[in-house]
């Protein structure tokens, strides 16, 4: 590996998951979210494994995430999101299930499957009150519905909406929305979907055939009614790569907006914002080394940070948990996001694409991937 910084992904904990996950919504079916790279896990080697222990479905936002995995699986791959007019080609070429929510896309992709002799599968997306994406919920939209429905050369597979998680009662208020426009609609859907991870737990009543389960793959917990043991999938490591004293009064980073109170050690790593490291866990954060926590101080760099080693028995190359699983004083997914200031999908889906990714399976590293050397030749240099 050619960069300290990396991330950990556990693919014996994304499994441990999986089946948990199986265990619980029993023959529902899973939607694997994986869009924004597998909320920086991956895509790859997450829908791998995810395909492995019996995921039905491989969820994305955008086309282009779902032609990255195409390249790999046969999978079932669903855009969730809205992919242009022009681009409607790729969907039926590639045969990717699609999110519509207007007759005009129905009447395209009709077309485009008429003229390829194909059916192209859509999901309806089907707003009940997030007003984000979908139909708006109306009698003229469940008519619209319907009509798109007969459309000869189109496979209406599914009909789906989301909450907005704005308290139990909305989410019901939603879920009966939902409920009463499929009704109305009475179309033969194989696929009827609302719950995201947290009401797939918190409202088992709510799974109809499938449910979209994004962050508890990867061992997030955000619901509050019912339990799932899961385990943490990713951490976020690095390593300590320069050490010096300075005196009480001098400064570190821009500014000098931190200052030594005490002759103080600091360790420089290689780790910085662009990494996806907030800026804002300044005089907030801290990393642990060797099973100690260690404050971040002065100002995160794009590419660097400053911790305060004072008392502490560390040395160049040792191993720094920036994002850990909670133990061993490590900060957790969960706790580092209150830090930050952000929530937990944020804080893991932007880590960048420079940090390689380091696979874990059996205990053992599996597969190390680094984006930037995707590709690149190292080791041979290319005649002529
Ligand atoms: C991201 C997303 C999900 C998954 O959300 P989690 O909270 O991570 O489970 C489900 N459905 C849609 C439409 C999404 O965009």
């Amino acid at each position: 590996m050619l960069r300290d910084t990396y991330v950990e992904i556990n693919l014996d904990h994304l499994a441990y998951n999986i089946k948990n996950i199986r265990a619980y919504v029993g023959s529902v079916a899973i939607a694997a979210v994986v869009k924004a790279d597998a909320y920086g896990h991956g895509a790859v080697e997450v829908v791998r494994t995810a395909l492995e222990n019996g995921v039905d479905v491989i969820a994305v936002a955008t086309l282009t995430e779902a032609l990255e995995l195409r390249e790999h699986f046969d999978a079932e791959i669903f855009i969730m999101g809205y992919t242009p007019n022009e681009n409607l080609s790729y969907v039926v070429q590639h045969q990717l299930t699609q999110c519509i929510f207007s007759y005009e896309q129905a009447v395209i992709l009709n077309d485009l499957g008429r003229k390829e002799g194909v059916y192209p599968k859509v999901h309806i997306k089907y707003d009940t009150g997030f007003n984000r994406l979908g139909f708006k919920d109306s009698k003229e939209s469940v008519d619209e519905i319907k009509r798109l429905c007969q459309l000869p050369y189109l496979h209406v597979e599914g009909i789906f909406s989301h909450f907005a998680l704005a308290g139990d009662d909305e989410n019901k208020a939603q879920y009966k929305r939902f409920i009463e426009a499929v009704h109305s609609i009475q179309h033969d859907f194989k696929y009827r979907h609302i719950c995201d991870s947290i009401s797939a737990i918190d409202y088992p009543e709510f799974h109809l055939e499938m449910v979209r389960v994004g962050a508890i793959l990867y061992g997030l917990k955000s619901f509050r009614k019912h339990d799932l043991p899961l385990k943490q999938v990713l951490q976020f490591k690095t390593k300590v790569y320069h050490i010096k004293k300075i005196k009480a009064g001098e400064g570190v980073s821009y500014n000098y907006k931190w200052q030594a109170k005490r002759d103080s050690v600091i360790a420089t790593l290689p780790v910085g914002y662009s990494d996806g490291y907030p800026r804002n866990m300044f005089e907030k954060g801290m990393v642990t080394i060797g099973g100690v926590q260690a404050p971040v101080v002065g100002v995160i760099c794009m590419d660097q940070c400053m911790v305060d080693v004072t008392d502490m028995d560390v040395k160049v190359g040792d191993e720094v948990i920036i994002y850990g699983d909670g133990n061993n004083q490590s900060l957790s997914i969960e706790m580092a996001s209150k830090i930050g200031g952000t929530n937990k999908n944020e804080l893991i889906s932007r880590i960048a694409r420079r940090t390689p990714r380091v696979y874990i399976k059996d205990g053992k590293i599996l597969k190390v991937l680094d984006y930037l050397l995707e590709g690149a030749r190292y080791g041979h240099k290319e005649k002529n």
